[in-house]
C-alpha cells in the first residue's frame, strides 16, 4: 500500500516558486551534457583497461611469469570501476519515480560493493599462482619480447591516466581526476614489476618472480577490501563528511533568521545527493506562512550552498527547543 503515490506533495517541483523551476530546468540540462560527456569517458575505460588487460595478458603467455599475470588481472579492478562509473551514471542518474521517490543513486554502491568482490577474488587468483611459481620458480620465456608488450600497454595506461587526470581537472570532477591517479598508481607498479623482472633475467634470481605478483596481489586485495567496505558504508546511510555537515550548520546560522534554533540534524548522502532533515524551532504564536518562508529560504540557501540536496524540515514551537541544540539563532 505503502507503493500507491498519492500526487504532488509540498516538496514536489510544482510547489516552487517560477524563477526556481527554471533554474532547476536549466540545471539539469547542464547536467544532462555533463552526464553524456562522463557516459562517454566511463564507456571509453571500459574498452581501454580491456584492451590493455589483452595484451598484459599476452605478454604473460609468452613469458610465463606470474607477476606480468598480476599485472594483467591489475586491469580488471578499471575494468570494473569503469562499468560501476557507467552505472552509477545510467542507473544512478535516474530520476526518483514511483517505487523509488528518493531516487537511484544507490546503485552505484550495489556495483561498487560487487567489484570489491570480484576484485578480492582476482588477488586470491593471483596469489595461488605466485604460490606455485614459489615453489618451482621457472625463468622466462622470451623476456625481452614479452617485457616489450607488456610495456606497450603500460604506456597506453599512462595516456589514458593523463586524459582522465585533465578532464577531471577541466571539468572539475575529483571522481574523475581519482580514477586518474589510481591508473597513474598501476602504471607505477607496471614498472616496478617490469625493473624486477629485467633483474630477475640479469640475475637468474626467478623467485623475483611470484615475490613481484605477490606484491602486486597484496594492492589488489587492498583496493578491493577498501572498495567493498566504503561501499557497504554508504549503503547504510552514511552521514555527510564532517565538512560538508559544518557547511550545512553555517548555511542554517546564517538564513535562519526569525527562528529560534536547529537541532536533531541528521544527514546522509546517496551518491551526489545529500538527504538533510533537522528541527527548526521557531516562536509558538509565529504564522505558518512566515515558518514556511523561514524553511523556503534556508532550503534554497542549502541547495546553492551544496547543490543535489534533498531537505525536510520539521518545524516545532519554541517550547521544544533543547538546551544544547547545534544552531542557536
Ligand atoms: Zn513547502
Ligand atoms: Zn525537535
Amino acid at each position: 500500500m505503502w507503493k500507491t503515490y498519492r500526487g504532488p506533495s509540498c516538496l514536489e517541483p510544482l510547489a516552487l516558486p517560477p524563477h526556481n523551476r527554471l533554474m532547476a530546468r536549466m540545471k539539469s540540462s547542464i547536467a544532462d551534457n555533463k552526464r553524456s560527456q562522463h557516459q562517454l569517458i566511463a564507456a571509453s575505460s571500459i574498452a581501454v583497461a580491456l584492451a590493455v588487460m589483452g595484451i598484459k595478458y599476452i605478454a604473460y603467455l609468452m613469458t610465463g611469469s606470474v607477476a606480468l599475470f598480476s599485472d594483467a588481472l591489475e586491469s580488471i579492478v578499471n575494468v570494473l570501476t569503469a562499468i560501476a562509473a557507467l552505472v552509477a551514471i545510467r542507473i544512478g542518474a535516474q530520476p526518483p519515480d514511483r517505487s523509488h521517490p528518493f531516487g537511484h543513486h544507490k546503485a552505484e554502491y550495489f556495483a561498487a560493493v560487487l567489484e570489491g568482490a570480484l576484485i578480492i577474488v582476482a588477488a586470491f587468483m593471483i596469489f595461488r599462482e605466485a604460490y606455485f611459481a614459489f615453489y618451482e620458480p621457472r625463468s622466462l620465456n622470451q623476456p625481452v619480447a614479452g617485457l616489450m608488450v607488456n610495456a606497450f600497454a603500460t604506456a597506453i595506461n599512462a595516456a589514458w591516466a593523463w586524459v582522465l587526470m585533465s578532464r577531471g581537472r577541466i571539468w572539475n570532477s575529483p571522481a574523475m581526476a581519482g580514477d586518474g591517479r589510481h591508473l597513474l598508481s598501476d602504471v607505477i607498479t607496471s614498472v616496478g614489476v617490469l625493473i624486477g623482472l629485467i633483474l630477475a633475467t640479469i640475475t637468474g634470481w626467478n623467485v623475483l618472480d611470484p615475490l613481484l605478483a605477490a606484491i602486486v596481489a597484496f594492492n589488489i586485495l587492498r583496493i578491493g577490501y577498501n572498495l567493498a567496505v566504503e561501499s557497504m558504508s554508504q549503503l547504510l546511510d552514511q552521514a555527510a563528511s564532517p565538512e560538508i555537515q559544518a557547511r550545512i550548520l553555517a548555511a542554517i546560522r546564517a538564513n535562519g533568521e526569525g527562528a529560534l534554533q536547529a537541532h536533531d540534524i541528521r544527514t546522509r548522502t546517496a551518491g551526489p545527493q545529500t538527504f538533510i532533515e533537522f528541527h527548526l524551532v521557531v516562536p509558538g504564536d509565529m504564522t505558518v506562512l512566515t515558518a514556511h518562508g523561514i524553511c523556503d529560504r534556508i532550503e534554497y540557501a542549502l541547495e546553492q550552498e551544496l547543490a543535489n540536496t534533498d531537505v525536510v524540515i520539521h518545524v516545532e514551537p519554541d517550547h521544544k527547543a533543547k538546551p544544547k541544540a547545534p544552531v542557536q539563532l
